[in-house]
C-alpha cells in the first residue's frame, strides 16, 4: 500500500470497543422498568412496562455499561430547587449511584417508574438506549460502533461509552454532542397555564420521554455508521439525520405489544397520536396546548396558503433551512407505506374473523382478533425497522439525499429477499414518487431502476484477500480478531486502491475518486465491516462494506467525494455507491449550501432540537 492510502478514525473501533459478551453463567436479559409513552400520555392504560434489555454486569459505581454509561453527577441546584428534597435525601443521592445488580433492584426490573426521582430517569434513559442499539445490532448483522469521538477515547485511555447525562441542560432540549460522545438531556419547566394534561410550571425530564432518548441515541448510533452524514452538503443531509432519528423512534413504539393493541382497540387501526406521535409531553409543555407533539409520522406541514388535507408536502416545496420541517417528507413517506401495508394485512385478517361469526359485523373487535392484528401491525413494523437501519449500509459514505435513501432501501431489500413478498417496496416507491422526491439519474420507477447498478456488471473485480474464508474472526464470528487482522484486511483493501489508481483504471472513477494530485488528497478507508444477514427464506448472507472517502481542496474549503462499497462472499465488489470527488455540479451545490448555512461545514444538532425548533 501507498502513502495514496489513509486508514481513518473510526476504522478499528469495532474491535477496540465492543458489547459485553454473556458468558454461560449470566441472565440472557435484564428487566427494567421504563415509562413507554411519555409520562404525560393520558388515557394510555399502561404507560409504564417492564421491558427485557441484553444483560450486561453493572457494578455498584452506577450504571456503566460496555457501551453506554450513565453520568452520576451531584443534582443541579434548578433541580434541588423544585424536588424541594431535605438534605438527607439529597446526600443520599449524591452517594450513593442507582447499583442495579443489587440483589433486590436486580429481582424488581430496577427502580418504580416515577416523574420525580433522578435516579429512575437514568435508569430509563440507559434502558431505552440499549433497546435502541439491539434493534441495530439485530438488522445490522452485526455490533454498532460509535462516531470519531470513541476513537479519540480509545487514544486518550479512556472507556469509548456513550455518556448520558440526564440533567445537563436547564432548557427545553435535548441533543447528541457529536464532539465530546455525550447525550445531554435538559430539564425545563412548562408554561405557566399549560395544557389540562401537564401541571402548569410543572417539572419537564427530557429523560423520562422515550421518543427524545430514542431520537437523540440514533443520532449518535447513524455517526458511527456515517460520520460524513454530519457535514453539511446539503439541505437533505441534516434533514436525513432528523428523519432517520424520528423513523427509527417511531418504529420503536411498535415493539410494545400492548401499546399497539391499545391503539386497535380505541381507534380500530394504527392511525391512532399515541403511535404516531413524537414527544407529547414536551410539545405541550413548551406550547400549552393540549395534543401538540413535536412530531407527527404521516400529519403533514402545512404551508401558508394550503389546506390540511392537500397533498402531501412535496420535496420540491420543503423548506430548505428547517431540518426538521424538511424530514417530514422523508418520515411521512415511509410512514405511509407502512401504514398501507398494514392495513392490506389487517382487511385480510378482518374479512376472515367476519367469515368466522357468519357475516355479522362485530361493534367491538374481540380480543384474540386484536391481538392477531397487533401482531401482524409488530411484525411489518420490525420488518421496517430492520431495512429503515440496513439501508444505511447502501446509502454512499457522504451527501445523501433522500432519493439516495430511498435506492439503499430498495437494493438492501432486494439483496435478502428477492421477491417484494408483503408489497413494501413497491409502497415505498409509490410515496416517495407521490411526495416527487428526486430521483433524477433513474431510468424509471421499477425496483430494478431503482437498485444501486455500480460498477457495471462486466466490471466488478474481485479483491484479493477480503473472501470471507480468508478472514480471522474473534469468537463471535463476526468482528475481526484483532487490529492486527483490520490492517491487514483494510491493506488488502489499499493495495487493491493504489494498484488500479497505478494503473488509471477506469475503476477509480466508477468508485468516485481520482488520482492524487493537485486539490486532490489521499483516499481514506474510513471503515471495513464483515456482515452476516438472515433472509426472509433463511438463507445467511455474509459480506464486507467499505466506506472509502477523498477529500479535494477548495477556494471554499474541503469537500469530499467516495464510495460505500459492499462486497459478496467472494469480496467481489457488488455496488459502489458513490458520489464522486470530481462532480462539478455537486461541488457547486455544497459550496451553494454552505454559503446558504453561514460557512459552518459541520452542523451540530445543539440548536436543532430547542423550542425554536419545534415543529
Ligand atoms: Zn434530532
Amino acid at each position: 500500500m501507498t502513502e495514496q492510502i489513509r486508514f481513518g478514525d473510526r476504522l478499528f473501533l469495532p474491535v477496540l470497543m465492543a458489547p459485553y459478551r454473556l458468558r454461560a453463567d449470566d441472565p440472557p436479559q435484564r428487566k427494567l422498568w421504563i415509562y413507554v409513552l411519555d409520562p404525560a400520555g393520558i388515557g394510555l392504560k399502561k404507560p409504564t412496562q417492564c421491558v427485557d434489555i441484553p444483560y450486561e454486569p453493572l457494578g455498584a459505581e452506577g450504571i456503566r455499561g460496555a457501551v453506554f454509561e450513565v453520568e452520576h453527577a451531584p443534582l443541579p441546584s434548578y433541580l434541588r430547587k423544585h424536588l424541594d428534597w431535605p438534605d438527607r435525601l439529597i446526600q443520599e443521592f449524591e452517594n450513593k449511584p442507582l447499583h442495579l445488580d443489587e440483589p433486590r433492584l436486580a429481582m424488581s426490573g430496577g427502580i418504580a417508574p416515577c416523574t420525580g426521582t433522578p435516579l429512575f430517569a437514568g435508569q430509563m434513559a440507559y434502558a431505552v438506549c440499549q433497546r435502541v442499539y439491539e434493534s441495530f445490532t439485530e438488522a445490522l448483522g452485526r455490533s454498532p460502533t460509535w462516531g470519531p469521538w470513541a476513537a479519540h477515547r480509545i487514544r486518550n485511555g479512556e472507556a469509548a461509552t456513550l455518556r448520558i447525562q440526564p440533567f445537563a441542560l436547564e432548557e427545553a432540549n435535548a441533543y447528541y454532542d457529536a464532539d465530546s460522545g455525550t447525550l445531554k438531556f435538559g430539564v425545563f419547566e412548562t408554561v405557566p397555564d399549560g395544557s389540562s394534561n401537564l401541571l402548569p410550571g410543572g417539572l419537564v425530564m427530557t429523560t423520562l420521554s422515550h421518543d427524545i432518548i430514542a431520537h437523540e441515541v440514533t443520532h449518535a448510533l447513524l455517526d458511527g455508521m456515517r460520520a460524513h452524514f454530519r457535514v453539511n452538503t446539503h439541505p437533505d443531509v441534516p434533514a436525513f439525520h432528523e428523519g432517520f432519528a424520528d423513523l427509527v423512534a417511531l418504529f420503536q413504539h411498535f415493539r410494545y405489544p400492548s401499546l399497539v393493541e391499545q391503539a386497535i382497540e380505541d381507534h380500530g387501526g394504527l392511525n391512532s397520536d399515541m403511535l404516531l406521535e413524537l414527544g407529547r409531553e414536551f410539545g405541550e409543555a413548551l406550547s400549552g396546548v393540549e395534543g401538540r407533539s413535536l412530531r407527527h409520522a404521516i400529519q403533514q406541514t402545512v404551508l401558508p396558503g394550503q389546506s390540511a388535507d392537500s397533498q402531501p408536502l412535496s420535496y420540491t416545496d420543503a423548506p430548505v433551512n428547517e431540518p426538521h420541517k424538511r424530514s417530514g417528507v422523508l418520515v411521512s413517506a415511509i410512514f405511509s407505506a407502512y401504514l398501507q401495508i398494514y392495513e392490506g394485512r389487517a382487511k385480510e385478517l378482518l374479512r376472515l374473523a367476519n367469515f368466522a361469526t357468519h357475516g355479522q359485523q362485530q361493534r367491538a373487535l374481540p380480543s384474540e382478533l386484536i391481538s392477531l392484528l397487533a401482531n401482524e401491525a409488530t411484525k411489518i413494523a420490525e420488518e421496517f425497522l430492520n431495512v429503515c437501519i440496513r439501508a444505511i449500509d447502501y446509502c454512499p459514505p457522504l451527501d445523501v439525499r433522500f432519493g439516495d435513501y430511498l435506492r439503499a432501501i430498495i437494493t438492501a431489500d432486494r439483496m435478502l429477499n428477492k421477491e417484494d413478498g408483503t408489497g413494501m417496496r413497491e409502497a415505498l416507491i409509490r410515496e416517495f414518487r407521490r411526495r416527487n422526491v428526486d430521483l433524477r439519474k433513474v431510468r424509471d420507477l421499477s425496483e430494478y431502476s431503482l437498485e444501486w447498478n455500480s460498477p457495471s456488471p462486466i466490471d466488478r473485480p474481485q479483491i484479493p484477500g477480503l473472501a470471507w474464508s480468508q478472514l480471522r474472526f474473534a469468537n463471535d464470528g463476526l468482528t475481526a480478531q484483532s487490529v492486527a487482522e483490520v490492517e491487514q484486511q483494510a491493506g488488502a483493501l489499499g493495495d487493491f486502491l493504489s494498484f488500479q489508481l497505478d494503473q488509471g483504471s477506469q475503476l477509480v472513477s466508477e468508485l468516485g475518486l481520482t488520482g492524487i494530485s493537485g486539490d486532490f488528497g489521499p483516499i481514506t478507508i474510513e471503515s471495513l465491516r464483515p456482515v452476516a444477514r438472515r433472509a426472509r427464506n433463511g438463507r445467511l448472507l455474509h459480506g464486507m462494506v467499505a466506506e472509502i472517502s477523498q477529500c479535494c481542496s477548495t477556494p471554499d474549503g474541503p469537500a469530499w467525494g467516495g464510495s460505500t462499497l459492499v462486497l459478496t462472499e467472494e469480496g467481489q465488489i457488488e455496488f459502489a455507491i458513490r458520489k464522486r470527488v470530481d462532480d462539478e455540479e455537486r461541488l457547486s451545490a455544497q459550496r451553494k449550501n454552505l454559503r446558504d448555512s453561514e460557512g459552518n461545514p459541520n452542523f451540530s444538532f445543539k440548536h436543532m432540537h430547542g423550542l425554536h425548533d419545534q415543529g
